[in-house]
């Protein structure tokens, strides 16, 4: 049986990926480094500094260095948070209403480092998590699609694979689950064709978090509904 969800924060939680994007692609710009919108879709979920040293090694065939990685994604993070109004994902509350229901704890696992993350998510959806109960960037060393994260959400949430769930948007963050050996629930949240998404192999694939908030009996092993 089923104890645990673990979930993705942007693209899951929050409608956020489309400001990541925006903010990415300004900064890359500014840069001039070589990059489409789509990229920071496929990158997303590992760390900053992966995704500058991706779009540095294309240009200009090196890494950054660590000045330009420090400066760079400040920039990013700072225009973020300005132009991100911070909007709940349409059915994330519905879904977590039902991993509450049955008596499942919730857990989140992202790659990103904001401080204020716990207190936000506090706020925006009441009841379902707890500051103890988070991997964030500052709990590992490898971002996704390294199972790392995974793994020390397993750790929190004190359970074995196989009595965990994962609900993810990202190429790497579906990769990462899947290699931490845990049933990956797939939700297609943003422009990548579904076939990119299958290819990490997730066990089940959803358009969205209401499609999944409305199949959510269809997940394997849950613990009976409680009245
Ligand atoms: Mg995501």
């Amino acid at each position: 049986m089923k104890k645990a969800v673990l979930f993705d924060m942007d693209g899951v939680l929050y409608n956020s990926m489309p400001f990541h994007v925006e903010a990415w692609s300004e900064i890359s710009g500014k840069y001039r480094l070589d990059y489409t919108p789509q990229d920071f879709y496929l990158l997303e979920g590992c760390t900053g500094d992966a995704t500058i040293d991706t779009l540095f090694q294309r240009t200009f065939g090196r890494d950054a260095t660590a000045e330009e990685k420090h400066k760079i994604y400040g920039e990013k993070a700072a225009l973020f948070n300005r132009i991100n109004p911070g909007e709940r994902m349409t059915g994330a509350e519905n879904v977590l209403e039902q991993v509450r229901a049955c008596g499942m704890e919730a857990l989140v696992v992202t790659g990103s480092g904001q401080h204020s993350l716990i207190n936000q998510l506090e706020k925006d959806f009441p009841g379902s998590f707890r500051k103890e109960k988070m991997v964030t960037a500052f709990d590992v060393r490898f971002g996704k699609p390294h199972p790392e994260p995974y793994l020390k959400g397993l750790a929190k949430a004190g359970c074995p694979a196989s009595e965990a769930l994962v609900v993810e948007n990202a190429p790497l963050g579906i990769r990462s689950a899947v290699a931490a050996g845990i049933f990956t629930v797939a939700v297609n949240t943003g422009p990548l064709p579904d076939a990119v998404l299958r290819e990490e192999g997730p066990g089940m694939l959803f358009p969205g978090m209401q499609d999944l908030a409305k199949h959510f009996d269809t997940l394997p092993d849950l613990p009976p509904f409680r009245v």
